[in-house]
């Protein structure tokens, strides 16, 4: 078998999640203009879809805080199509007075997750998501729905593919405009990216599907590329590879968006994103949050060295 030279394409979305997930665990909390001018930084560097806040309480998220305040600062016609995390309905109804463009509800794989971080269960979830989905119908706002903990849970341990696959029937029949996996914990290896992809694909022929991945344990990347190969056009980034885990208090966070487009643009895909532009965003969060960025494209360089675009 002769490798051959990946064929051009242009049909993959990278979704940032520095503004959502990148601060959500960080010690230094960003101030509402900080949050608004990374979130106008990361549309300057091209990024199409950006997850810009979470509609959760303040007292379990402070970082997420004054969301409302962000979501009026943005630039808006712009091309960016920012999307509003919610838990709930009381965070559905933030979230479209708000005005967000896109619905992100998050539902977990497990009880044990879902009633440690939500007090409810999976079917209690479920239920939410038909009254989510009606709503985001009737007011024509896309709504993406993600099984978190898909690949594992801090509290059940190993989820097989078959209780993620009874969580993705309770979503059947709904309005979705893209079917999410979450590997919340970063444990995930690429097999499970490949049977977790086919379960959505029996159960949902067309609607495209997303990756949420943290490199936790060196995995994220593999799992991407794993993805890439098993149909996944959406996947979730984070600038300088920010993020964290409230259960892996001292792991990396989220795959880095740098490091992801460096893959996907020597892999033939053309994602639009400016490299530059995101390393020295990075870099502003990297001194923003007191950190160094996990991401390794802002150390070692792009390749080759001079892009010609
Ligand atoms: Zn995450």
């Amino acid at each position: 078998m002769t490798a051959t030279i990946p064929t051009p394409r242009n049909d993959i979305s990278v979704i940032e999640v520095s503004p959502r997930d990148g601060l959500q665990n960080e010690k230094i909390p960003l101030s509402v203009d900080q949050r608004i001018d990374l979130i106008t930084q990361l549309g300057n560097a091209g990024t199409k879809r950006i997850e810009a806040v979470a509609f959760v309480h303040p007292t379990r998220v402070p970082q997420m805080a004054n969301a409302e305040e962000v979501m009026a600062g943005l630039p808006r016609d712009n091309g960016v199509s920012y999307s509003g995390l919610i838990l709930n309905r009381k965070g559905l109804d933030r979230a479209l007075d708000s005005k967000v463009d896109e619905v992100h509800l998050v539902i977990p794989g497990t009880d044990e997750m879902s009633l440690a971080n939500q007090n409810v269960t999976v079917a209690e979830m479920l239920v939410l998501a038909k009254e989510v989905s009606d709503v985001c119908k009737e007011e024509n706002v896309p709504l993406t729905m993600t099984v978190a903990v898909a690949f594992g849970c801090p509290f059940a341990g190993e989820v097989p593919t078959e209780q993620v696959a009874r969580v993705l029937d309770g979503m059947v029949g709904l309005h979705l405009a893209e079917i999410g996996l979450a590997d919340t914990i970063g444990v995930g290896v690429p097999w499970q990216v490949r049977a977790l992809a086919g379960a959505v694909r029996e159960r949902f022929a067309t609607e495209p599907m997303r990756l949420h991945l943290h490199n936790t344990r060196n995995n994220g990347y593999a799992n991407a590329l794993a993805g890439l190969e098993a149909g996944v056009v959406g996947f979730d980034s984070s600038v300088g590879g920010f993020g964290g885990c409230p259960f892996a208090p001292n792991a990396t966070g989220n795959i880095a968006t740098e490091d992801l487009n460096y893959m996907l643009e020597r892999s033939g895909v053309s994602t639009g994103l400016n490299h530059d532009a995101l390393v020295s965003t990075a870099s502003w969060l990297s001194n923003a949050l007191e950190k160094d960025a996990p991401a390794l494209l802002g150390r070692a360089g792009q390749f080759p060295a001079k892009e010609a675009k």
